[in-house]
C-alpha cells in the first residue's frame, strides 16, 4: 500500500510518470497501480520535479537584520528544502536549530564563521568573533543540521580585515572534514581575484551575477581570468539574488559566454520577499527562463545541482529511495515585467507557478494552489 500516489505527473522532459511514496521516501516510479491511501491524478497537466531546494535563504526569525520564517520562504512557495546561509554563527545556531524543528520545510544551515552571525552587517570586522573552537564545537553539536560554512567577503562585512577571514574559513574547512564553503562576494576590498585564488573544488561563490564593480566580468564584459580558473578547479556559482546582488545584464553576458549558474537561489528574507526584488524562488527561476535558460536547466539548478553542491545525497532527484520531496508546478503564459536588483526590468512571457509541495510524503498547497483548487491534499 502506497501512502501517496501521484498519477500522470509531467516531468520537465515532458514524459509522464506516476510517483509513489511510502514512509516519506520515493517508493516507485513509472506506470503504477495502487492501492494508495491517497491518490491524486494530475492528468498530465501539471509538472512535478524533485522538491525545490533554495541554496541561499535567511530564515532565522531572531536575526535583527535579515529574518524570516522557514515556511514563508519554503513550503508555502513550493520549496521543500532551504539552506540558511550564515544567519547564525556558533552563538545562536542551537536556538536556530530548535526553532526549525517546528517547520514543515526542511531547513539546513551554513554556519557563519563569525560566532555572532548576522546580528549586524559587519560580523567579520572583529577577528575575535572568528573562533575555530566555537566552529568545531557547533559542528559537533549539529552534524546533520550544519551542512557547510559561510563567509561574507565584502568591505562592509570585513572592515579592515581584508582577505584574512577567508583564510580562516579555509582553515576551518580543512579542520572539519572539507565541508562546503559558501563565499559571498560584493564590494571591494577584498578584490574578487584575491578571493577566487583561495577557493578550491566544491566551494561556492554566491551573488555570482551581482552588478557591483567587483563582479565576475571585466569592464569589457569577459569573464575574469581568476573566475575562469576557479570554475576549472571545480568552484561552483550560486545566484543568491537578494536585494542588491543580481543584474540581468551581468547574467545575460555571462550566460552568453556559457557561464551558467550551478545553483539558482534567492537570498530571500522578509523584506525582499514582500517588497521585491526577490519575491520568491519561483520568481528568480522565472528570470532565468526569461534570459534564455531552458526549463530542465532551471529545474536542475534547484534540484540535482543544489543537492550535489550541499551534499544532500537523499535529495534533488526523482529516484526510488530518495526523500519523498516533490514540487508540483505549472509553467504559465503570463506576460510579466521582472525587475533585478539594479532596478532594470525585463519582459517575461512565462512564469513558473508553484502549486503544491510534498515534503517527506506529506502534501502542502501553496497560496496559488489553494486559490485554484486544482487538486487537494
Ligand atoms: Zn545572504
Amino acid at each position: 500500500m502506497f501512502d501517496l500516489l501521484l498519477r500522470r505527473a509531467r516531468q520537465v522532459d515532458d514524459t509522464l510518470t506516476d510517483i509513489a511514496i511510502v514512509d516519506g521516501k520515493i517508493a516507485a516510479l513509472g506506470d503504477l497501480n495502487g492501492p494508495a491511501r491517497q491518490s491524486i491524478d494530475l492528468g498530465g497537466e501539471y509538472y512535478v520535479s524533485a522538491g525545490w531546494i533554495d541554496s541561499h535563504v535567511h530564515c532565522y526569525p531572531r536575526s535583527p537584520i535579515y529574518h524570516d520564517e522557514p515556511d514563508s520562504v519554503g513550503i508555502r512557495t513550493g520549496v521543500t528544502t532551504v539552506i540558511d546561509a550564515g544567519s547564525t554563527g556558533a552563538d545562536d545556531v542551537d536556538d536556530f536549530y530548535t526553532l526549525t524543528r517546528k517547520a514543515a520545510t526542511e531547513v539546513y544551515a551554513l554556519l557563519n564563521i563569525s560566532r555572532v552571525g548576522l546580528v549586524a552587517q559587519n560580523e567579520l570586522a572583529s577577528m575575535a568573533h572568528v573562533d575555530g573552537d566555537a566552529v568545531r564545537d557547533a559542528l559537533k553539536r549539529h552534524p546533520d543540521f550544519i551542512v557547510g560554512l559561510k563567509a561574507r567577503m565584502s568591505s562592509s562585512v570585513v572592515g579592515e580585515n581584508g582577505i584574512t577571514p577567508l583564510e580562516k574559513a579555509k582553515a576551518f574547512q580543512r579542520e572539519n572534514g572539507d565541508l562546503p564553503l559558501m563565499v559571498h562576494i560584493g564590494n571591494t576590498p577584498p578584490d574578487l581575484d584575491e578571493i577566487a585564488a583561495l577557493l578550491t573544488s566544491g566551494d561556492i561563490i554566491t551573488h555570482c551575477y551581482n552588478g557591483k564593480p567587483n563582479r565576475i566580468l571585466t569592464p569589457s564584459g569577459e569573464l575574469r581570468a581568476s573566475i575562469t580558473d576557479a570554475i576549472r578547479r571545480g568552484v561552483r556559482l550560486d545566484v543568491g539574488h537578494g536585494t542588491a546582488s543580481f543584474s540581468f545584464a551581468v547574467a545575460q553576458q555571462a550566460i552568453r559566454q556559457g557561464i551558467l549558474p550551478h545553483t539558482i537561489s534567492s537570498d530571500i528574507y522578509c523584506r525582499n520577499r514582500l517588497n521585491g526584488p526577490v519575491g520568491s524562488l519561483a520568481s528568480v527561476m522565472s528570470k532565468f527562463l526569461a534570459i534564455g535558460m531552458s526549463l530542465p536547466q532551471v529545474i536542475d539548478c534547484v534540484t540535482r545541482h543544489a543537492a550535489d553542491g550541499l551534499r544532500l545525497s537523499q535529495k534533488g532527484r526523482l529516484d526510488v529511495g530518495c526523500d519523498g520531496d516533490l514540487t508540483i508546478f505549472a509553467l504559465r503564459r503570463q506576460p510579466c515585467l521582472l525587475v533585478d536588483a539594479e532596478q532594470e526590468s525585463l519582459q517575461a512571457e512565462q512564469m513558473l507557478v508553484p502549486l503544491a509541495a510534498v515534503r517527506a510524503g506529506k502534501g502542502w498547497l501553496t497560496e496559488q494552489g489553494s486559490a485554484e483548487h486544482a487538486f487537494d491534499f
